[in-house]
């Protein structure tokens, strides 16, 4: 098997996972990263005495049924994370604040305190059954979607009652379900939603299905993690892990052209050239696209997003004097106004955590990193400056910081994200969901029918780092039958500790 090649294109989660995978069945891996760190949209850097996260601030994962903690199982990769108590707290425009406890008893007491009792139980009761529903689902069918008879014969052996009973949420928007629990006139609520729904599943209310759209507002009901360092650490053992099974990892080269080559591919990179046998794209369709100049463009053409479908981010990072204890590492601050420039109706903070004393230089500093969306990337341009100013006005206001105690401040727009991540347009968060667009209908794994597959956001959208996580075992599981590699491996139980665990 060691000759059997697998040439994987970008270093993302999704692209680590499926390499760590097939690298432990013994395959050789070489994954080419174009940036000079390895990771993405989840990664992390140095700058200026402070290490600052470069997209993704949230870990979600490592609970039984979970894609992380599967792959991490399977290969033996060990990480280092710290449980969080309280996942979030969300600042509401009436000025009330909301803590997003796990506990799903707490979270229910929580929400009909704020936001009255009227349907809050039963929406959220099912909402976390479907929840549920779905991780346990994802990987008993790791042939999702099915798109070929073997697909098909493994979907319907691995089919539970479960499955076929909540089929119908696919069809149903979360408004569907706020309307059936009497929900739809609660304007605080309906607007908590939406902004929740924009950080997990990158769309509202009427455009996300209740299958998805459950789960992405259930986030905050699974374990949240912190990792000392940043999300760089979470990202390196799997570098490590493909180093240590003779792969190779090999940074600021970007694949400029794959090519067929008969049964094998081609693939041009701005330092060379190479074949292998299989073929992993981990870049988002509309990238994949243009470097594949294959006889498959046509099958791909239709599947390409539109830049008014996507969205963008404004972030920033702050690494600032504070000594404050801020109840918790996330916040999402939903706005009275939308905010200057990127016309957004909410930002989400995320900080380093207190006791890490390995994202600052000095001693007394925190890091902060701040998010929100730009919708339609290709058409927005923002002015840095006045989102900065705009931001940190509000931060002053919401007492996160004072402007004196800021060290050094930077932001990105979506010319810096299609800088670093070389995503058309910069878009970043993976493709939003559509009610139109059913799960069966998501990007299929295989992209050409032979032996390139696509992993990453765009196959597998929503869900941030464990939905890319998931994108990577579809990948390989879909490759593996396709191609009689091996038997596809089972699903073991992990050990879990409370606190802070080591997987
Ligand atoms: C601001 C922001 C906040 C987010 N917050 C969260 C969060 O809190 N929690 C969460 O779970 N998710 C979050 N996400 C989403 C999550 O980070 C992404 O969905 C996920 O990391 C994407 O992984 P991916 O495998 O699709 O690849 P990407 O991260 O897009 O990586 C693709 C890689 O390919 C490389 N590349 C591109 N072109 C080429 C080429 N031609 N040749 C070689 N290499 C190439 C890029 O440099 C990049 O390293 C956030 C995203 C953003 C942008």
């Amino acid at each position: 098997m060691k000759n059997t090649k697998v040439i994987i294109i970008g270093s993302g989660m999704g692209s680590l996972s499926a390499a760590a995978l097939l690298a432990k069945k013994g395959l050789d891996i070489q994954v080419f990263e174009q940036n000079y760190l390895p990771g993405g949209c989840t990664t992390s850097y140095w700058r200026k005495g402070f290490v600052f996260e470069a997209g993704a601030t949230t870990l979600v994962g490592l609970d039984e049924h979970m894609s992380l903690k599967y792959v991490l199982e399977e290969t033996g990769i060990e990480i280092s994370a710290r449980k969080l108590d309280l996942p979030m707290l969300v600042h509401l425009p009436n000025g009330e604040t909301i803590s997003r406890f796990q506990d799903i008893e707490q979270w229910i007491n929580e929400a009909e305190r704020v936001f009255g009792k009227k349907g809050q139980r039963a929406f959220w009761t099912d909402a976390y059954q479907i929840s549920q529903f779905v991780w346990k689902t994802s990987l008993k069918q790791k042939s999702f979607p099915p798109t070929s008879f073997s697909d098909l014969i493994s979907a319907v052996k691995n089919v539970e009652l479960s499955q076929i009973k909540n089929l119908p949420s696919a069809f149903l928007s979360v408004d569907h379900l706020l309307r059936k629990y009497g929900l739809h006139e609660n304007e605080l609520f309906i607007k908590f939603v939406n902004e929740q729904l924009m950080i997990t599943a990158q769309n509202t209310k009427e455009e996300v299905n209740w299958l998805f759209g459950a789960t992405a507002l259930c986030y905050t009901n699974y374990g949240n993690y912190y990792i000392d360092g940043g999300l760089l650490n979470l990202v390196n053992p799997f570098v490590k892990y493909i180093e240590s099974k003779g792969g190779e990892v090999l940074l600021r080269e970007g694949v400029t052209r794959v090519e067929k080559l008969g049964q094998r591919y081609k693939v041009i990179t701005t330092k060379g050239e190479y074949t292998c046998d299989y073929l992993i794209s981990g870049l988002p369709i509309n990238n994949t696209f243009e470097i594949y100049q294959g006889a498959y463009q046509t099958k791909l053409k239709s599947k390409l997003m539109e830049s008014k479908q996507l969205n963008s981010a404004f972030q920033m990072g702050i690494g600032f004097k504070s000594n404050q204890h801020f109840g918790a590492l996330h916040h999402q601050i939903h706005l009275t106004s939308p905010l200057a420039e990127t016309g957004s109706d909410s930002i989400f903070i995320s900080l380093s955590h207190e006791d890490d004393g390995t994202r600052c230089d000095a001693k007394g500093q925190r890091v902060m990193s701040i998010s929100t969306h730009i919708p339609d990337p290709e058409n927005r341009i923002v002015n840095n400056e006045i989102a900065e100013a705009a931001i940190i006005q509000i931060l002053e206001e919401r007492g996160f910081l004072r402007k004196e105690d800021i060290v050094y401040q930077h932001s990105s727009t979506p010319k810096s994200w299609s800088k670093w991540t070389g995503r058309k347009w910069g878009f970043v968060g993976g493709y939003p969901q559509y009610l139109k667009i059913k799960p069966w209908q998501m990007l299929d794994a295989r992209l050409d029918g032979h032996k390139a597959y696509l992993v990453g956001d765009t196959a597998y959208p929503g869900q941030g780092i464990p939905g890319v996580t998931l994108s990577g075992i579809i990948a390989v599981e879909k490759m593996s039958r396709d191609w009689g590699l091996y038997p596809s491996p089972k699903v073991k139980t992990l050990r879990s500790k409370q606190d802070r665990i080591k997987l």
